[in-house]
C-alpha cells in the first residue's frame, strides 16, 4: 500500500495546518505557500481520487461540495468572489495526487494570479 499523502496526514493531524472548516467529507486549510491573500485547498478526505477528471467521475456530489464550500470560504474570508483552480497533471503543475481545489481571492491582481 502506498504512503497517505501528505494532505491524509494534514486530515489525521499528523501535520499541522491552518484549518478554516471540517465537514464528514472535507476539509479546507490554508496554503502553506500562499499565492493570493486568501488561498485555501479545499480537500476531500478520501484519496481514492488523484484529481478532478477522476472526482467527477467518480462522485460528482462530492465536487459539488467542493464547489460550496469555495463559496461559504470566500464569503467569510474573501468578498464573495473567487478563483477555483485544479491542477492536473505534473505538467499543470499538480504535485499532489490527492485531488484538491485551490480557492483563491482576497483581492486578486495580476500578480497574484498570474493572468
Ligand atoms: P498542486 O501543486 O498539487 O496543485 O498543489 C499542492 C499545494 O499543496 C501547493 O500549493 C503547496 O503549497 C501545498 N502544500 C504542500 N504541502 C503542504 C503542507 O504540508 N501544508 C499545507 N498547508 N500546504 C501544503
Amino acid at each position: 500500500m502506498s504512503e497517505p499523502s501528505v494532505f491524509s496526514r494534514i486530515i489525521a493531524r499528523e501535520i499541522p495546518a491552518l484549518i478554516v472548516r471540517e465537514t464528514d467529507r472535507l476539509i479546507a486549510f490554508k496554503d502553506i505557500a500562499p499565492k493570493a491573500p486568501v488561498h485555501f485547498l479545499i480537500v476531500p478526505k478520501t484519496e481514492q481520487y488523484a484529481n478532478i477528471t477522476e472526482l467527477a467521475a467518480g462522485d460528482p456530489g462530492l465536487l459539488a461540495e467542493i464547489v460550496a464550500v469555495a463559496q461559504e470560504l470566500a464569503d467569510e474570508y474573501s468578498n464573495g468572489q473567487y478563483r477555483l483552480l485544479f491542477n492536473t497533471g505534473p505538467e499543470a503543475g499538480q504535485t499532489v495526487f490527492h485531488v484538491h481545489a485551490h480557492l483563491l481571492g482576497g483581492g486578486l491582481t495580476e500578480s497574484t494570479i498570474g493572468f
